[in-house]
């Protein structure tokens, strides 16, 4: 069959080599010297500062409320990985104070003030992700971060972990018993190919597949049931095939699975990629809930030659209840202590001017009108769409 223009925009990116990119346009940003680093300083999510009253701003939506706040260790000399589609990459080429990362501003913050703020001003917030850089510091520097927050707020605690910087189940316990309830580890690319194309070595970077699915399994010998997630960004070149196949693969280790839709930061090596379709990502979004929340088989599931889903073998019925609840919509993140969703990331996927692509809250009525819509918008259609069972 000779591909359509929809299916060569969609598979696009996979035909693109990240060697392409030569010396020159790659150098590590300058190292900045006598600014705060951790432990002593964290960076803070813009919405989250936001919530703490150290950045002005309000949400685009009223009916956001922040739940969760998320942290990352900061370093002068950023991240020593460097993924080609993240903010926080070591060759990207800007200085650190104009660093964004999901593209928006993370502001360095001292960790004193941000565990001040969060203890005095009002907030909603239940959960605090505390997140890792691939750097020598920062294993030990998170631990550090997790015990402050657990010693003196009320927050629940996540770690999210740089999986390079794990090389016993040891660490993870040693998370766990600095306090953090639960671990998710950013796999971020679904197949193997692509993650070492986009992180591995292609672009000088020390993550390794194996290893983050190793670390994986790892956790959930250390954390409780159900306490163990991954993320995974959709729109990195792989097929809604490959990035379900990933969830099933994680949920048959009882791990959950958070999307992200990949979000180009200008200057990295993917900075001019295009977002995924809306279509692709709902249509992920869906099979995700499908697999991780409702137990559903992605055997089941059928898909036509580009790799989209053609049918999530469930009714019809039971499809538009699932849908019409929104749920599968929302951003997925770590809960609460009633197991609503605390980390609801309202910058995490998007511009407020443009279409929320996880929601923070339950989508209205008119939001699910405008999800119908854009769930099948890029479809290419059945063709001669198999089941998994028909490939074995
Ligand atoms: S390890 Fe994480 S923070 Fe560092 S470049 Fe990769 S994705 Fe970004």
């Amino acid at each position: 069959m000779t591909p359509t223009h929809r299916e060569a925009q969609v598979l696009e990116p996979q035909t693109r080599d990240i060697k392409a990119f030569s010396e020159d346009q790659v150098e590590e940003r300058p190292h900045q010297e006598g600014v705060p680093e951790s432990p002593d300083a964290v960076m803070v999510s813009l919405a989250g500062a936001m919530a703490l009253g150290i950045e002005k701003g309000k949400f685009a939506r009223e009916e956001i409320v922040l739940r969760g706040l998320n942290v990352l260790m900061t370093y002068k000399e950023n991240c020593s990985a460097n993924c080609s589609y993240c903010g926080m990459s070591r060759e990207r080429r800007i200085p650190r104070e104009q660093t964004t990362f999901i593209r928006v501003k993370w502001p360095v913050v001292d960790l004193d003030e941000v565990i001040d703020r969060t203890n005095q001003v009002p907030h909603h917030m239940r959960r605090v992700c505390v997140g890792m850089l691939a750097n020598h510091r920062s294993f030990n520097d998170s631990l550090q971060v997790i015990r402050e927050f657990r010693e003196r707020t009320d927050l629940l605690i996540s770690g999210l972990i740089t999986a390079s910087l794990i090389r016993s189940r040891e660490q993870l316990q040693m998370i766990k018993d600095a306090g953090a309830d639960r671990v998710d580890i950013a796999i971020d690319a679904a197949t193997e190919e692509l993650f070492e194309k986009h992180r591995g070595r292609p672009v000088k970077g020390p993550h390794r597949w194996d290893h983050f699915w190793w670390v994986t399994e790892e956790a959930t010998k250390v954390f409780e049931p159900g306490t163990v997630g991954i993320h995974l960004v959709v729109g990195l070149g792989e097929t809604e095939k490959e990035l379900l196949e990933a969830c099933h693969r994680a949920q048959e280790m009882g791990v959950v699975t958070h999307l992200f839709s990949f979000n180009p930061e200008p200057s990295t090596l993917l900075g001019d990629w295009p977002q995924p379709p809306l279509g692709q990502y709902r249509r992920c979004q869906l099979g995700r809930y499908l697999i991780n929340e409702m137990g559903r088989d992605f055997h089941r599931f059928r898909f036509n030659r580009a790799g989209q889903v053609v049918d999530f073998g469930v009714a019809p019925e039971e499809l538009d209840a699932v849908i019409d609840s929104g749920l599968p919509f929302m951003t997925s993140g770590c809960p609460d202590e009633h197991g609503a969703t605390a980390c609801n990331r309202p910058y995490g996927n998007g511009r407020p001017s443009e279409p929320m692509r996880n929601f923070p809250f339950i989508p209205t009525p008119k939001d699910i009108e405008e999800i119908r819509m854009q769930l099948w918008s890029d479809w290419e259609g059945e063709d001669d769409a198999h089941d998994q069972s028909a490939l074995g």
